[in-house]
């Protein structure tokens, strides 16, 4: 997916964003803050070099921990992403407000011991507790809270 130019919005369009360059990774997160925050039982994302991201509109954003920052539309409500001072020059995106979702193939799961008992998806991916530091440094300190 190198060069390509991936676009998406919010529901009422009033914000708009297009990233370029290669995603950096993909996950579904199970972690409570997402839950609540998106109001689905889990939450998938997609990731950017955030200098590569162009948005259009104005997000609000709200700090769920002290240095995390989610935003969001003010005027239809749809959340929109995800950054935090512990995955410096990056924007993390919740896939499901990308055109191509499609296109983004998940690679793993995090948080997952604060998933919902009763949601168990049919993949064999693996499943961290929290983000494993050994993966690629997009991934955050190990088993901090970075939710
Ligand atoms: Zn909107
Ligand atoms: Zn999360």
């Amino acid at each position: 997916m190198r060069n390509h130019k991936f676009n998406g919005k919010c529901l009422c369009g009033r914000i708009r964003f297009e990233a370029e360059g290669e995603p950096l990774w993909v996950a579904h997160c199970h972690c409570n803050s997402c839950r609540r925050s998106t109001g689905a039982p889990v939450t998938t994302f997609v990731g950017f070099e955030r200098e590569r991201v162009t948005i259009t509109g104005e997000r609000k954003t709200f700090n769920s921990s002290p240095d995390v920052f989610r935003s969001f539309c003010a005027h239809c409500g749809t959340p929109l992403s995800y950054e935090s001072e512990r995955c410096p020059g990056e924007i993390h995106f919740y896939i499901s407000v990308m055109d191509t979702p499609d296109v983004f193939k998940p690679q793993r799961h995090v948080f997952h011991e604060e998933h919902i008992s009763w949601l168990e998806l049919n993949d064999d991916l693996p499943r961290y507790e929290g983000i494993d530091r050994d993966e690629p440094s997009s991934w955050g300190p190990k088993r901090s809270s970075v939710n």
